[in-house]
């Protein structure tokens, strides 16, 4: 900014002028010295080196005036400004021989009436200029203006000596108190020339404050610029920031490494893993440490460790063996399952002598509800041992088992460690649910990698992808089940030994209710024996009515939703909580609906052209109607019902052989020259396969095109040859159980069946007639009217 005039400024309240005086005057580069404050300078002119030997010779006063332009010849009254200050010099001190540093200390604002020598140095007359402390209201108010933001230029972190502050604020005259602040405010040489020049206090007042004004933006914005840029620096990297000070500060006081690799070590220690494990773990300990903490690879090895460490790998149960006290436990949880029960108690024996579980793996197959898991759990705590579930429905990546590799991201490990860890001992009772659902692709065969895991002769060393030293799994009892045993790989079959739950009779069911599920769902829901109770009567129609299964889940689930309404009567009604609740017969329409089946078979009239089928499918044996028409056409068999290739070819070899007996069997020997006929199983949206309805296919044919009604209360099943042979079939046991269920009297069954009849309960045999055969004549002539 250019020095204005100078006669502009001098108003009459610039201060009256004290008469000419006499003194040395130097020129300065870029300093401008305001009265009362104390500057140092450095002069290297000889000119002034001859001023200041003058000055120290006298009063040690002088003039110092600034050049108006920093470099140029060598100063001229001319190109010096004509107000400067008077100062007394209070030190001098030479720098080698050319320079001279001075210490002074303002004292007056002075005008140069007139140079008065010029060599060897300056020296000029000068009035120095007094200063009137006078402020009006707008003076004040500048001065308030400017103290304002003179602290916010501060506290924004502008660097000021602290006396100047000290004096700033012990309330000095406004003049000294403004050229103070002038002089902190990092001005340009020419800036504050225009200050010292600048007389009338007012002016003055409205200068600084413009200046200040001007000084504070600039201050802000370059706070935001750094708070900017700070936050851009990104939380991440601050941290990393403050981390990498944290290990170094650490590492300064000797306190070694940080807490959490500390805690790590520790914890690698203490679940004591095979050493060469162990070696490992620490390596990779060793790594983590040594890396900086914003590498991206310190989650990797953190999350392994933390894998690592909360692994089982010394942790067990103590395994207690005591056959009779699992024979209490076996009966404690479960009515009947005598098969089952006794090889569980074989087992422990077996186990009990050998010192160890080494054997084959279990395979509890059987319909939903049959009670494998619960049995699973029994066995657990007859054995004092932890008791982990996990379902393999629908794997089809061996990863799921196996796990993935570290280098993946997300990786975790599979689904065995898994199951190990959430056991946290070594040894508990795994059972690894629908292994029949287990499938294979592309991504690799799950089956393999579960035989691995499986099979104890090679499962002291499991390997999982993510874990990658070896898991020692051989003291883990693994059970697996399954609803039905055909879609098992067959190299997992071969390694386990099935132990078959068929489902329950009508009998059992009961006993199963009133003994178990009942009391459990009463303490489930808080109700008690005393507000609460469900008839027997009430409990076989529930069975007979509203159930049709091979185990017990719709059966508890029917009993469940009778607590739960009597549980929110009686939490509604203060009168209801004191009455006991009695569920009978007749009150099941209102807690449970319509009855959903009902036994009518043996009221059903004989018809012609129906059979009833017996079938095996995932939920146990089941009866199906299998029904036939004809109808003009030319010989085609036309088949509904969503029905397998097997079952397909049954119904073919079916008809093949009714058509070369039809003079046998009463029929016309050319009927498929003007007949189509039909053969649809109902409940069409059910798939269904297997060659065992052959002979109610058979059956169904022939009583269609003999126009003969079949027996309604015989279920039958066995595989049919195009000569007529009947043939064994699988599930007899379910299907039977499904025959007698479903309130028939006679089951037709294959020869070669004989052997199951033993799996049959003797109550089912007692009302069951079980007819068995050897082929087609037989059928015919029991299951068709004359
Ligand atoms: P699954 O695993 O075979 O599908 P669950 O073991 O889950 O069947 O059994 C279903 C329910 O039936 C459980 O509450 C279970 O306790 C009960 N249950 C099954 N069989 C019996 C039984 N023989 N004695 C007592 N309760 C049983």
């Amino acid at each position: 900014m250019a020095p204005k005039q100078l006669s502009a400024r001098h108003s009459p309240e610039a201060g009256a002028l004290a008469s000419g005086k006499e003194y040395p005057v130097i020129a300065t580069r870029d300093v401008v010295v305001f009265p009362k404050m104390t500057a140092s300078v450095v002069f290297k002119n000889p000119r002034s080196h001859m001023a200041i030997r003058r000055a120290l010779g006298q009063n040690r006063l002088a003039v110092l005036l600034l050049r108006k332009e920093k470099i140029g010849p060598s100063p001229e009254p001319g190109n010096l400004y004509s107000v400067g200050t008077l100062v007394k010099i209070l030190e001098s001190h030479k720098i080698g021989d050319r320079a001279i540093i001075l210490i002074v200390e303002g004292k007056a604002r002075v005008i140069i009436e007139k140079f008065i020598k010029l060599d060897p140095y300056f020296e000029a007359r000068v009035k120095e200029i007094s200063e009137v402390n006078k402020l009006t209201i707008e003076g004040e108010a500048f001065m308030y203006n400017i103290e304002e933001h003179f602290k916010k230029c501060v506290a924004l972190g502008m660097p000021i000596p602290m006396e100047t502050l000290s004096i700033v604020f012990s309330r000095p005259l406004p003049s000294e108190k403004l050229d103070l602040i002038a002089f902190s405010l990092e001005l340009r040489p020419a800036q504050k020339q225009q200050i010292l020049e600048t007389f009338n206090l007012k002016e003055r007042l409205k200068i600084i404050n413009e200046f200040i004004g001007r000084k504070l933006e600039v201050l802000q914005v370059a706070k935001k610029i750094e708070q900017k840029t700070v936050k851009e620096l990104g939380k991440m990297q601050r941290e990393a920031i403050l981390h990498e000070q944290l290990k170094a500060i650490q590492k300064e006081l000797g306190m070694g490494e940080q807490a959490d690799i500390r805690e790590l070590r520790k914890k690698i220690k203490e679940v004591r893993m095979p050493a060469e494990n162990e070696k490992i773990a620490k390596k990779e300990l060793d790594r983590l440490a040594s890396l900086p903490s914003f590498s991206p690879e310190i989650s990797y090895i953190r999350a392994y460790l933390d894998w690592l460490t909360s692994l089982p790998w010394s942790k067990k149960s103590e395994t207690k063996l005591n056959i009779a006290r699992s024979r209490k436990i076996l009966d404690e949880d479960h009515y009947g399952l005598e098969d089952v029960k006794k090889r569980m108690l074989e087992y422990i024996a077996v186990c009990k002598l050998a010192k160890k579980i080494k054997g084959p793996i279990l395979c509890f197959v059987g319909p939903p509800g049959t009670g494998k898991t619960s049995v699973g759990k029994s066995i657990a705590r007859a054995l004092g041992r932890k008791f982990v579930r996990m379902s393999l429905g629908g794997i089809r990546d061996e990863a799921e088992i196996r796990g993935h590799r570290r280098t993946y991201v997300g990786a975790l490990p599979g689904r065995i460690i898994q199951g190990v860890k959430t056991a946290g001992t070594k040894n508990p009772v795994f059972m690894l649910d629908e292994i029949d659902k287990v499938g294979a692709d592309f991504r690799g065969d799950p089956s393999a990698a579960l035989l691995e895991a499986l099979d104890p002769e090679q499962n002291y060393a499991f390997s999982d992808h993510y874990i990658e030293i070896p898991f020692d799994l051989s003291d883990v009892m693994f059970i697996t089940t399954a609803n039905i045993l055909d879609p098992v790989p067959p190299a997992l079959k071969d390694r386990m030994e099935v132990v078959e739950f068929p489902g329950y009779t009508e009998e059992e069911k009961f006993h199963i209710a009133r003994k178990f599920l009942i009391p459990k769902l009463i303490a489930s829901h808080g109700l008690s024996d005393h507000k609460f109770k469900i008839t027997d009567e009430a409990i076989r129609d529930i069975i007979r009515g509203y159930t049709r299964e091979a185990g017990v889940r719709e059966l508890e689930r029917e009993l469940a939703r009778i607590c739960r309404r009597v549980a929110r009567k009686i939490t509604e009604k203060a009168s209801e909580a004191k009455k006991l609740q009695v569920i009978g017969p007749k009150d099941l329409h209102a807690y449970l609906g319509p009855i959903k089946f009902r036994l009518v078979l043996a009221e059903k009239k004989d018809e012609v052209g129906v059979a009833t089928g017996l079938a095996w499918t995932q939920v146990g044996g089941e009866i199906l109607f299998i029904e036939a028409t004809k109808m003009p056409g030319k010989g085609r068999l036309i088949l509904t019902g969503h029905l397998g290739e097997v079952m397909k070819e049954s119904a073919q070899a079916a008809f093949s052989y009714i058509r070369s007996r039809a003079q046998k069997l009463g029929i016309k020997k050319d009927f498929y020259k003007n007949l189509d006929l039909h053969v649809h199983v109902p409940a069409g949206a059910i798939p269904k396969d297997g060659p065992s309805a052959g002979i109610a296919m058979a059956v169904t044919l022939t009583s269609c095109l003999a126009a003969r009604p079949t027996r309604r209360e015989i279920g039958m099943t066995g595989e049919v040859t195009l000569r007529g042979k009947v043939l064994e079939i699988g599930g007899v046991k379910e299907k039977v159980l499904a025959a007698h269920r479903a309130g028939l009297k006679k089951v037709i069954l294959p020869w070669d069946n004989k052997k199951d009849l033993e799996k049959i309960p003797a109550k089912v045999t007692k009302d069951l007639k079980l007819l068995f055969v050897k082929d087609m004549d037989e059928v015919l002539k029991i299951a068709l009217k004359k």
